[in-house]
């Protein structure tokens, strides 16, 4: 059970996404199940629906597959999870790994999400000179990334806690 194919709204394989991701953009009405895992369910309160194995878009999306998604801060906290690059919790600000002011471009490999009190403490030096290291290096947006930002959904929100996705 790897992960869940999403096709366009035209049928068009685009990605493939978390089966978590999946789940969320079919509970925001964004995606409908084209084909379910046969047999499985998953079941919680009030909420069933079947296992999906392929979804496909409610809305017909143009995505930039062979572009670079553009840079955001928006996107950076997406593609991190909202997860601190230094310290691992909720991350709701986006830190210059090499500050502005040291010449550090607004580019995905210059940026990581980081909590307030980590980039407030980092301030305006590099991770070198403030003595932070990062947990992970940025990276460029995968192609599920992308798809994401261009449907505007974002990461694991919506959906609830006590939903479980089977890994
Ligand atoms: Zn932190």
């Amino acid at each position: 059970m790897r992960g869940t194919l999403v096709l366009n709204a035209s049928f068009e394989p685009l990605s493939t996404v978390t089966l978590r991701r999946a789940v969320v953009l079919v509970m925001q009405d964004k995606a409908v199940v084209e084909q379910a895992h046969p047999g499985l369910r998953m079941r919680a309160a009030a909420v069933e629906m079947p296992v999906p194995q392929v979804i496909r878009l409610c809305r017909y999306v143009r995505v930039p597959f062979r572009r670079q998604a553009p840079w955001s801060r928006r996107g950076v906290l997406v593609r991190d999870r909202h997860r601190c690059a230094y310290c691992g919790r909720r991350a709701t600000t986006v830190d210059h790994v090499v500050p502005r002011s040291h010449g550090g471009a607004d580019s995905w490999l210059n940026t990581v999400a980081a909590c307030a009190e980590d980039n407030h403490s980092k301030a305006d030096r590099t991770p070198e000179q403030a003595g932070m290291r990062l947990l992970s290096k940025p990276f460029e947006p995968t192609p599920a990334d992308t798809l994401l930002f261009a449907l505007g959904a974002d990461g694991d929100t919506g959906l609830p806690e006590w939903l479980a996705v089977p890994a």
